[in-house]
């Protein structure tokens, strides 16, 4: 590798590094995605050039097939469907780490012998990587419906997958530690054959049955979670195919992604109150049907009030401070134009209006802050839930917009409740309560919500954005 190559690398490291500090805020985070794909661009022209795989042409038709099929998805993608092609595009990451480290253990193997370090990494990228490619795939095909959302467990399934582990780890051991012709090869030759590709493609064949053997009992609501999992097995198999092929920039790269993944998986957990084992082996979800509630846990019953767009129109407009807490249902109705509309005419009648965003509202992390970004709405007013829960006491008015599970109080009442100890947004304590959503059906976590039957609770159906726009008109006249 030249010091130019090198010196390349350093530059797209530095600016995956600031463009991941800039991710981490709203303000920025447009600039900090441009500058990881120049750093990213970079490195990859640098490496194609530097070791001499192919030449200008090749690259040029690369970077247009790639880019036309990147913008192409970007622009056709719903959001709410982005934890799927994250997880696809994690899968893509961990399937390639599989190919390097396969082809250039092969190559090593056919000019006279790998070197252990190299041969660790090898296996180790490809029971990582495989697994990360069938894992996500498994994902993806849950979350997109293709296949059951539901958390699929059978008896003995945890002392199965553990044995499944334990021959792939002899595999691997076999593949770094035995030597061509002699001892331990000569004496699993009935079972391995001569030379290494039988042994190499049943180590991939194996850990690609343990990815889908992992994430089948994790239930489809689990699944975003388990896509910020994969994406950090993602970058721990690119860093260690990056020690494969003595690559300093996949390192760095495979390194970052592998932090951020596992730091964001951390969050997401803490968010929901839930333990990373508890996601990974506690089967949340195992009666539910589709990715979505299928049964609806802990029926709280009883009488819930309707209220027109007019009446709800009155309150907003006269009220001193109201807080729109948005959720899932805000995305599904592609709503947030409207709702900054609302906002805008609720402030010029000298009205405050903050939001408040719950870490896990809809379907991935930052999902409200993107949407709401969007719409422009000023970063200032996004209050994040430590912030905005002792202000909700001295609400006049919040507006809940398809939120359901991060509102519902039986996160701190109910015991017996599934999602009992997750933080929630107390919407309960303010004033009055407006719920946008279209019937009494549950969210995400398939239980019913008592915030909706309480005395200072309203329920305004229909779809967020048609009732928006019906508050927005009944506001002007207020
Ligand atoms: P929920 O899934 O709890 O509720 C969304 C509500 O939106 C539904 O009750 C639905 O009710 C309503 N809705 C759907 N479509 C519309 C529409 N067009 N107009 C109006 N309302 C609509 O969403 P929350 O955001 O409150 O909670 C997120 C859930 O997802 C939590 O359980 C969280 O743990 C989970 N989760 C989130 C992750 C993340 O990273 N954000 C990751 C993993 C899990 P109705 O059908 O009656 O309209």
């Amino acid at each position: 590798m030249t010091a130019f190559a090198e010196l390349a690398y350093l530059v797209a490291a530095v600016f995956f590094i600031i463009g991941l500090k800039w991710l981490s805020s709203p303000k920025t985070a447009r600039k900090g995605n441009a500058l990881a794909s120049v750093g990213m661009l970079i490195a990859i022209v640098v490496t194609l050039l530097d070791q001499d795989i192919i030449g200008f042409t090749d690259i040029f038709i690369g970077l247009i097939i790639g880019g036309a099929a990147g913008t192409l998805l970007a622009k056709t993608i719903k959001m709410t469907a982005m934890p799927q092609m994250v997880a696809l595009l994690n899968g893509f990451g961990g399937g390639a780490s599989v190919l390097v480290a396969s082809a250039e253990f092969l190559r090593l193997s056919a000019v006279g012998g790998v070197p252990i370090d190299v041969g660790v990494s090898v296996q180790f990228s490809i029971l990582v990587g495989a697994v990360t490619f069938s894992g996500s795939l498994i994902a993806f095909g849950k979350l997109q419906e293709l296949v059951s959302g539901r958390a699929v467990t059978y008896p003995l399934q945890k002392p199965l997958n553990a044995v499944l582990l334990l021959g792939i780890l002899f595999v691997a051991f076999y593949l770094v530690a035995a030597e061509p012709g002699a001892g331990l090869a000569e004496s699993l030759s009935g079972i391995f054959g001569q030379g290494v590709t039988t042994p190499l493609m049943m180590l991939i064949v194996l850990s690609l049955v343990l990815g889908v053997l992992s994430v089948i009992p994790i239930g489809g609501a689990d699944m975003p979670v388990v896509i910020s999992l994969l994406n950090s097995y993602s970058g721990i198999a690119a860093a260690s195919t990056g020690f494969v092929i003595d690559n300093n920039g996949l390192i760095i790269s495979g390194a970052l992604v592998g932090a951020s993944g596992i730091i964001l998986t951390m969050i997401m957990c803490k968010a929901m109150n839930r333990s990373l084992g508890n996601v990974l082996f506690g089967a949340f979800g195992a009666g539910a049907g589709t990715a979505g509630p299928a049964t609806v846990e802990g029926v709280v019953g009883g009488t819930y009030r309707q209220i027109s767009p007019e009446d709800a129109a009155i309150m907003m407009a006269y009220a001193r401070a109201v807080v729109v807490v948005p959720g899932y249902g805000l995305a599904v109705s592609q709503a947030q134009h409207t709702v900054r509309e609302l906002a805008t005419i609720l402030e010029s009648r000298d009205v405050d209006v903050k939001y408040a965003i719950h870490p896990v509202a809809g379907r991935m992390p930052g999902h409200m802050n993107v949407l709401l970004a969007e719409a422009d709405v000023p970063y200032d007013q996004l209050w994040e839930m430590e912030r905005i829960n002792p202000e909700l006491e001295h609400t006049d008015v919040a507006l809940g917009i398809g939120a359901n599970d991060v509102v519902n109080p039986a996160a701190r009442n109910n015991a017996a409740s599934p999602i009992y100890g997750m933080p929630i947004l107390e919407v309960d304590k303010a004033n009055q309560v407006i719920v946008l959503k279209r019937s009494m059906n549950p969210g995400f976590a398939g239980i019913d919500n008592e915030l909706f039957y309480g005395q200072n609770t309203a329920m305004l159906f229909g779809d967020a954005k048609a009732s928006l726009t019906k508050l927005v008109a009944a506001v002007k006249e207020a």
